[in-house]
């Protein structure tokens, strides 16, 4: 069964799914993305990302080609046209394809949409049960984190990196704090039992795995406290893990080959995985 994706209005065999190479994502990197995990043919947190989107348009004057209510439609329409079960929707918007190359925005051009789908088993992931190591690299990202743009240089290289030393995610040092991982939120428990992660600002996306967990957590009294932690406090620290849409909540049992703990996802973590599972059944759209 060939892949459908959606391209400015039309749903097209992904294979001929194509943009310009005029298009400002492609010479720019001028656009936004957004992704959404699919679980059992649902979107989950979906209006966390959307408003998200809106956020990250906004702050670069982007306007959206469709309304948000119209982009789920497509997404949910795109998820039925490739019967996808387990995994996720990315959708991306850029200032679209003007005649040239001129830096500034182009007047009178409307913006590029596209979406396509991919299969993942998140649930399932055997990674989920047994975490993964992360090591550290520089943060050498520009200064609005917060924006969730295209141009994702900084974290190719970084996760080029993870990858080549056999692992699952890179997390960025900034002033000898962590910011995050390449395409996760870093979280660590501590051994009073303080759940920490970085306070949002531009030096991180604002990531909504994170919003959601953070707020799930507390509503079980637990304590989180958003702040920056650095590598020492974490390998001294009970438990660490990440947060993103197509992982939900995995394990860091490792750190640049220091062990997390007793090397193995902790309890907080597991337990905290289940709790984001349910309330992501329990929302889907
Ligand atoms: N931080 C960065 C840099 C990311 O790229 C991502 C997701 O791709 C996240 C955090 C996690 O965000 P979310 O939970 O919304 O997927």
């Amino acid at each position: 069964l060939e892949k459908i994706a959606y391209v400015n209005g039309s749903y097209v065999p992904l294979s001929e799914a194509k943009v310009s190479v005029l298009d400002r994502g492609f010479l720019f990197a001028d656009g936004i993305y957004e992704v959404a995990a699919v679980l059992d043919g649902k979107l989950i947190d979906n209006a966390s990302h959307l408003a998200r989107l809106e956020r990250s348009v906004g702050e670069i004057r982007l306007e959206l080609p469709e309304t948000t209510a119209r982009i789920q439609e497509i997404q949910q329409e795109l998820v039925t046209r490739n019967q996808l079960v387990n995994g996720m929707v990315y959708l991306e918007v850029t200032r679209g394809a003007d005649t040239g190359r001129d830096f500034a925005f182009p007047k009178g051009v409307k913006p590029t949409l596209v979406m396509f789908t991919a299969e993942k088993d998140i649930v399932g992931a055997p990674s989920a049960r047994t975490g993964i190591n992360v090591i550290t690299v520089p943060d050498i990202r520009w200064e609005r984190r917060d924006i969730k743009s295209v141009a994702l240089l900084a974290q190719v290289l970084a996760k080029q990196a993870a990858a080549e030393a056999g692992a699952g995610e890179a997390w960025m040092i900034q002033d000898g704090k962590v910011t995050e991982g390449g395409s996760s939120s870093a979280f660590i428990l501590t051994q009073d039992d303080v759940i920490v992660t970085r306070q949002n600002g531009s030096e991180i996306l604002p990531g909504c795995t994170r919003k959601a967990v953070v707020a799930l957590a507390e509503e079980r009294q637990l304590r989180v406290e958003e702040r920056a932690f650095s590598i020492e406090e974490a390998l001294a620290a009970k438990e660490a893990f990440i947060t993103s849409a197509t992982v939900f909540v995995q394990g860091v049992v490792a750190i640049d080959g220091r062990k997390v703990g007793n090397g193995k996802p902790g309890p907080l973590t597991d337990r905290l995985r289940e709790i984001y599972v349910e309330f992501a059944k329990a929302t889907a759209v």
